[in-house]
């Protein structure tokens, strides 16, 4: 299949982490420690009773044009909400508040892979609430209105997108900033939702429904591509339809042919004010906003002379970023990039945990990577503790006390250890003496492991060396 005729173009909704809901003083669930009990975080005007009036979150419009300006994008002079007239228990004043004729704001591309031309073209960025959760249990349904009214940024692309892959790496990029602006819950698959349309040449667009966090979209994506293209085959037509994707069983399933926006009926909302900005609001937004990744990256090529690929991964997160500029004043760049952009990263990686949710202290990491550089550990040592610290989240000195780390040439008689690998080795020690080099380096790695680590390559060399010559 070319892809040249593969078309997607994504919707995706972020929950923002303001304190209270988008049109009343509710908490917004989003923030909590703990998921609050099903509808106890609800007032009139999210349960949508007769009579109840909105006003609108000053915050809500502010995170949300901070992403907007992150993104590049223009913010309207003058926008309002707009009543999305539907009837469904997940909105119980049967319209959902959004915006639809003037979108907050709009005239943007995204860069998903730094160096690489492809820009995907972001057609609108708009503010809306959340409905109401449904929960399907058995023969009844039950409604959570706790996250009715949590403020959502909508961002709509154009169909830019040639390849599931590509849908995924925006929605990573898309990801990567909303965390370093910290308007929402990185650690939450649920705080990210995406419709994600597509076609093939020669049918309609269908339009997959609720597609959850960032990793699911390809997954879900290849399916419907895969699905569309037998069809074709049959020689039966994609006609233009919504779908659910199922990620438990891993296929979509027709809701309903696709109905167009102009279906829905919008109209002006009256009971919330007109939002109005001016370069004065811009400025203030502006200012403040952390440096982006992209910027970042590039900075880290140029200021610790790092390669394009070590800075993508030292700016993966913020946290990250900021914790290796700070290792940086104690210790020579290289190192501190390996330690942090490649062993720490690697590590918090295999524990499923960020920098931000492992509750790691910089101190802690920078301490570490100090006594690698002085030469107090063996790097296999020294990532050793790096687990241990991470497992426990303890500091370096706490883990080095409680599990007794070797320190370099510490204790062990290397010399009767390079003794025993030698004689226990007696093929390899002719096999090098024979001109296999290759057989040096198994002697090495077999002192190292006997040391369990308190002596390093170098040192191990020469040991071996001293043995056999
Ligand atoms: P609707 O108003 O029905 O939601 P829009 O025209 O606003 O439809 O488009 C919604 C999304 O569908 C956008 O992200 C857009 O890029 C995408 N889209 C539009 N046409 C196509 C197409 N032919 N194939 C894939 N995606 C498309
Ligand atoms: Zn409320
Ligand atoms: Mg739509």
């Amino acid at each position: 299949m070319n892809d040249v005729s593969l078309m997607i173009g994504l919707e995706t909704h972020v929950q923002l982490n303001t304190k209270t809901k988008a049109f009343c003083a509710c908490k917004n669930p989003v923030n909590l420690p703990e998921e609050a009990e099903p509808n106890t975080l609800t007032c009139p005007v999210c349960l949508g009773l007769p009579g109840s009036k909105p006003t609108c979150n000053k915050r809500f419009v502010e995170l949300a044009s901070k992403v907007a300006i992150a993104l590049g994008a223009k913010l309207a002079k003058d926008t309002f909400f707009s009543r999305k007239t539907y009837f469904y228990p997940d909105m119980s004043k049967n319209f959902q508040t959004t915006q639809y004729e003037v979108p907050l704001a709009s005239g943007t591309t995204l860069k998903i892979i730094p160096d690489c031309k492809k820009d995907i073209r972001l057609r609108r960025i708009h503010m809306e609430e959340d409905p109401a959760k449904l929960i399907h249990a058995g023969t009844h349904t039950l409604v959570d209105y706790n996250r009715a009214g949590i403020p959502l940024i909508e961002i709509v692309t154009e169909p830019d997108f040639r390849s599931p892959k590509e849908a995924r790496n925006y929605l990573q990029k898309l990801a990567q900033i909303l965390a370093y602006l910290g308007v929402y819950d990185p650690m939450s698959d649920a705080s990210i939702k995406t419709d994600a349309n597509i076609s093939i040449q020669g049918g309609e667009r269908v339009e997959l429904k609720n597609i959850t966090g960032t990793k699911e979209i390809e997954r879900a994506l290849s399916y419907e591509l895969l699905r569309q293209k037998n069809v074709l085959r049959r020689g039966a037509k994609v006609v233009q339809e919504t779908r659910a994707w199922k990620p438990e069983t891993g296929v979509s399933k027709a809701l309903r042919t696709k109905e167009t926006e102009e279906d829905y009926g919008y109209i002006f909302e009256p009971d919330l004010s007109r939002i109005t900005t001016n370069d004065a609001f811009s400025k203030k937004i502006s200012f403040g906003m952390p440096e982006l990744p992209d910027t970042r990256r590039a900075r880290f090529i140029k200021q610790y002379n790092v390669s394009g690929k070590m800075a993508e991964s030292l700016t993966s997160e913020k946290e990250l970023s900021d914790l290796f500029e700070l290792a940086c004043k104690k210790a020579k760049p290289d190192v501190s990039a390996t330690w942090v952009g490649i062993v720490l990263a690697k590590t918090l990686n295999y524990n499923n945990l960020t920098m931000k949710s492992s509750g790691m202290k910089n101190e802690w990491v920078i301490e570490l990577i100090h006594a690698f550089q002085n030469k107090e550990y063996s790097d296999q040592t020294a990532e050793r503790i790096l687990r241990k610290m991470v497992g426990n989240k303890c500091g370096y000195h706490v883990a080095v006390n409680k599990y007794n780390f070797p320190k370099l040439g510490e204790g062990a008689n290397i010399s009767e250890m390079a003794k025993k690998v030698v004689s226990a080795n007696k093929k390899a020690v002719d096999d090098y003496k024979a001109g296999e080099s290759k057989s040096l380096n198994f002697l090495i790695g077999q002192l190292i492991r006997e040391s369990r680590g308190s002596i390093d390559a170098e040192g191990a060399k020469k040991e071996i060396l001293k043995q056999i010559s």
